[in-house]
């Protein structure tokens, strides 16, 4: 049987992505999954064709993974798509009157559209107290950060890590690993403070203990100092530490200048609906430049996760293809600490009660987070069964009973639930 290709008529059409990372590296994939037979232009800031971020917390920081492995696709893919890839190049306007539609290269190049999609993600949030500007203090995004970093990298020298959030933790776990001295300075009274439970906050607060990490929460960094080799930092409670260098993870900033100078909404990421559209037709944005609604939980969210960014992609390219396929998901992220896995799934915004599931001293088990009775989500540590299952219910809006659910003598598989609402 010889399938003939489905052409859609967008032939003469152009889609141009800005930004080329996950999210677009889906996107283009998508479009052409979705038989889009017209232009497509990939533009991106960076020097690399699309890759993946989490592996530069974890094996690309430490040395195991090499560069090409990072890549979500190989370059020959964007060859045999016919994508035109513009790389080391920065839109830095956009024009969105009809008729002339196009986006603005800093070299000065015009690209006209028929198509738009911002897939221009986040930069890292920068520490703001005096001293802020030490030569030696670095911050982890990109592939030139880890370039930068890995120089610092030496055993016995010693790291000071501003910030106890996942990604400064899993920094932590690598810096230890090839035997450097470490301490984490966490400004709230928990490590992961923004995003777990006091439990899970402790459970990483005693594993890196445990692999001699200095761990110091309630510790706001007030200033920074010393000399250029050998940074000082002082808290606001008084205490001074030094280092060889420092490395702060304090959040993420959604790139929405060039979306709003243009008129696009914006609010903590660029505003758009379930389709990826933003305020403007033909305009749409994907990945955690976005602040999207979650039909699920009923609130509009900006998520910084890979699954986020890939069923984006998806949608944005079902979207332009004129098939309605709106995103609808269960939110989902990992993080990778020594041999612990955390798997999350769900939004625990506005939790009241957190069952637990075994045993943090045993290095597996999962916390389930209530609002009302209701499950949110779940942080599943080392319990990929546990965080399936939670994915599964929170989807289905499924009732949960607490107190079996907190057996861990029974097996999984014969979890017990309630009746559906
Ligand atoms: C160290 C680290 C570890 C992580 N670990 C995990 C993890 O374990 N699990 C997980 O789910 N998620 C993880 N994440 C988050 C995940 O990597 C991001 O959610 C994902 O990369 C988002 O993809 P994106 O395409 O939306 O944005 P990005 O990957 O940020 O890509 C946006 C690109 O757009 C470019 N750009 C911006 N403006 C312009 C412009 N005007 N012109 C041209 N180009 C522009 C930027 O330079 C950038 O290359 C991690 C992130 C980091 C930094």
């Amino acid at each position: 049987m010889i399938l003939e290709p489905q052409v859609n008529g967008s032939q003469n059409q152009t889609v141009v992505i800005v930004g080329a990372g996950q999210a677009a590296g889906q996107a283009v994939a998508s479009l052409r999954n979705e038989c889009f037979e017209g232009k497509i232009v990939l533009i991106g800031s960076e020097p690399f064709l699309p890759y993946q971020r989490p592996p530069l917390s974890k094996a690309y920081l430490a040395g195991t993974l090499p560069l090409e492995r990072l890549l979500v696709r190989p370059s020959a893919f964007y060859e045999q798509g016919r994508i035109e890839t513009m790389l080391g190049v920065t839109v830095a306007r956009l024009n969105l009157e009809a008729g002339s539609r196009s986006v603005e290269t800093s070299d000065g190049k015009r690209i006209a559209f028929d198509y738009l999609v911002l897939a221009t993600g986040g930069r890292v949030r920068q520490l703001s107290c005096d001293g802020a500007s030490h030569p030696r203090l670095g911050y982890l995004r990109n592939i030139a950060d880890v370039q930068k970093l890995q120089g610092f990298l030496q055993e016995g020298a010693e790291l000071i890590l501003i910030g106890g959030g996942y990604v400064g933790l899993e920094i932590a776990a690598v810096a230890r690993k090839r035997g450097l001295k470490v301490t984490v300075l966490e400004a709230a009274p928990n490590l992961l403070a923004r995003v777990a439970s006091p439990e899970v906050g402790r459970f990483y607060r005693d594993l890196h203990q445990g692999h001699g990490v200095q761990v110091h929460c309630d510790s706001m960094v007030s200033l920074i100092s010393g000399s250029v080799e050998r940074p000082t930092v002082r808290l606001q409670n008084g205490s001074i530490m030094t280092a060889d260098f420092l490395i702060a993870g304090i959040g993420l900033i959604p790139n929405t200048e060039l979306a709003a100078g243009a008129g696009i909404a914006c609010d903590n990421g660029i505003v758009v609906d379930d389709h990826c559209r933003t305020s403007v037709d033909g305009v749409f944005a994907i990945g955690d430049c976005t602040q999207h609604p979650n039909g699920i939980y009923g609130i509009r969210v900006r998520l910084e996760s890979v699954p986020n960014a890939l069923e984006q992609g998806k949608t944005v390219a079902a979207s332009i293809c004129g098939k309605s396929r709106p995103y609808c998901q269960v939110p989902w992220f990992w993080s990778d600490q020594y041999d612990i896995k955390l798997q999350t799934a769900g939004l625990n915004i506005g939790y009241d009660t957190v069952a637990l599931r075994g045993k943090p001293a045993d290095r597996s088990f999962a916390a389930f987070y209530f609002r009302k009775g209701r499950l949110l989500a779940v942080d599943a540590i080392n319990r990929p069964a546990e965080f399936l299952l939670a994915k599964t219910w929170i989807a289905k809006d499924q009732k949960i009973c607490l107190e079996r659910l907190a057996d861990d003598g029974i097996s999984p598989a014969k979890l017990p639930v309630e009746a559906s609402n």
